[in-house]
């Protein structure tokens, strides 16, 4: 289950406030910026900084 476009437009980076990328077909979102990971839960994005996940670009 993805997102819905309408709320996946509204959706920035919590801490750089950034665009987010898609990942994994719309199961977590990636900001490049700041090498995080936000996760999604049942279509509902998880946009909390303590949730996210440090990934290595
Ligand atoms: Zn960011």
């Amino acid at each position: 289950m993805t997102v819905p476009a309408a709320i996946r437009e509204l959706l920035a980076c919590p801490r750089c406030h950034g665009q987010l990328t898609d990942e994994r077909g719309g199961e977590s979102l990636l900001c490049p910026a700041c090498a995080l990971r936000f996760p999604v839960r049942d279509g509902i994005p998880v946009m909390l900084l303590d949730q996210a996940e440090r990934v290595i670009i």
